[in-house]
């Protein structure tokens, strides 16, 4: 979503702004993820919670650099700033886990309250359809961005 907002916004400070309001409102989508995170949080099956993490920073990578390299017009500085905006929170939430300082810890708390804003009052969802559900909207992203 940062690369795409990046395509569309003339300036690296409001893609990086942009890239991070995206960021809680695409959070606000149900992931089935939550019980991965619990269950890192709890010490258990944390194996699985990195190997999902890494697979899913993979294929970022990799969807990052397509964007990068097919976007025919867009400025690299502001598709770069709205990734660091998008990336910015959850890496804010990571450093929290080691670093735990109190306005860390406050980042955290209100970042899993807007993560788990809808999975909270209408039931989550499995793991397996938050990653059809985010591929469905990553094609119909690259789709509208790239018509
Ligand atoms: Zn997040």
């Amino acid at each position: 979503m940062g690369v795409l907002i990046g395509q569309n916004v003339p300036t690296p400070g409001l893609a990086f702004a942009l890239g991070v309001a995206s960021h809680f409102m695409l959070d606000l989508i149900p992931h089935g993820d939550s019980q991965l995170y619990t269950n890192y949080k709890e010490g258990q099956a944390v194996n699985r919670s990195l190997i999902y993490v890494a697979v899913d920073s993979a294929l970022a990578i990799i969807i990052f650099i397509y964007l990068l390299e097919t976007a025919p017009y867009a400025s690299r500085e502001t598709m770069i700033a709205g990734v660091v905006g998008g990336i910015c929170p959850d890496f804010l939430v990571a450093l929290g886990e080691g670093v735990k300082i109190r306005p860390l810890l406050w980042f955290q708390r209100l970042h899993i309250r807007i993560h788990n804003a809808i999975a909270s009052r209408v039931g989550n969802i499995s793991l397996g359809m938050g990653i059809f559900i985010q591929l469905v909207l990553l094609a119909a992203m690259i789709f509208i961005v790239k018509r």
